[in-house]
């Protein structure tokens, strides 16, 4: 998605899902037959790379990594051509570099900047996928093997009486940009408990059961860091399929400036200006994960000035 002119890693991207093909096996088991199909491998969360990037198979190798393969799944159309994954974590990481004709396997996550939208969208999506796939083997109902269809993108029970349909889960979670009342302007940012001394981003949390998104945000500010807040306002979100999330960005206002952060989750909180932010730019320091919606957060509010 877009927040300003920024566009959000591992969202977007060329690739049209074609939802209505996964119901049709014979149309999947035709564009699998195709030489112009498109596979890409992944082994264990990772991409496998060459020095052009990621691999995207075609012909006679595509066929043999799909033989090797615990799971294919149909990813969508990019033009004429099917997009395809399939997943190598039953072979060791050398045999799956080699088997994919790659050079190494990676976590798209470290190939940020060096990745075109599309790339990493795709390799995003294929990654939370197949992720899926490994952990739902089975049915959480009656304990049966699940079994996948619908070009990937289903899982059904092979308990007799039972025969539930597994679908993918998403985990979404919110972060949230806090300003502080009154002037001059202040964002509030946060040590998180395992990050490094000088590392300040915004404040998260997952949505629980029941919950809309804004009242998680407001539960959130106020477990983690004591603060209450008003006029939550939906900011844009981020697929983050590392590996089911999905980021909701918003923005909220403190109704007061006093800070008491639960000493768990955070470390320390306080309020920033945006002159303190433009300094730690200004001293080389990113503001949040350069991948991240949190830095995209920030970097709105940083251009709206005072
Ligand atoms: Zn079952």
């Amino acid at each position: 998605m877009r927040m300003g002119e920024a566009v959000l890693a591992y969202g977007g991207g060329r690739l049209d899902r074609a939802g209505a093909l996964r119901t049709d096996p014979a149309r999947i088991e035709g564009l699998l037959a195709d030489p112009a199909t498109a596979v890409l491998p992944l082994w264990r969360d990772h991409c496998l790379v060459d020095s052009d990037g990621p691999v995207r198979l075609t012909g006679h190798r595509a066929s043999l990594v799909r033989a090797a393969s615990g799971e294919t799944v149909f990813l969508g159309l990019d033009g004429d051509a099917a997009v395809f994954a399939v997943d190598l974590s039953a072979l060791t990481e050398q045999s799956a570099v080699e088997m994919a004709g790659a050079a190494r396997a990676v976590d798209v996550r470290a190939l940020v900047g060096r990745l075109d939208t599309d790339d990493a969208a795709v390799q995003a999506y294929a990654r939370g996928l197949l992720h899926w796939h490994r952990q739902q083997r089975y049915c959480g109902t009656c304990g049966a093997p699940a079994v996948a269809g619908g070009g990937g993108h289903v899982r059904t029970c092979t308990g007799g009486e039972c025969g539930r349909l597994l679908f993918p889960r998403i985990e979404p979670a919110v972060i949230v940009l806090v300003e502080a009342p009154g002037s001059p302007g202040r964002c509030l940012l946060a040590r998180h408990a395992g990050a490094s001394e000088d590392a300040w981003s915004t404040l998260a949390g997952f949505v629980e059961v029941g919950e809309s998104m804004e009242d998680a945000v407001r539960r959130e500010m106020a477990e983690e860091a004591g603060v209450t807040v008003t006029d939550v306002t939906y900011q844009g979100s981020q697929a983050w399929p590392f590996p089911a999330g999905l980021m909701v960005g918003f923005r909220a206002t403190a109704t007061s400036e006093e800070v008491r952060v639960d000493g768990e989750e955070l470390l320390a909180a306080r309020w920033f200006t945006r002159a303190e932010l433009r300094e730690r730019v200004a001293s080389g320091r990113t503001l949040g994960r350069v991948d991240a919606i949190d830095h995209h957060l920030l970097g709105t509010w940083l251009a709206e000035g005072d």
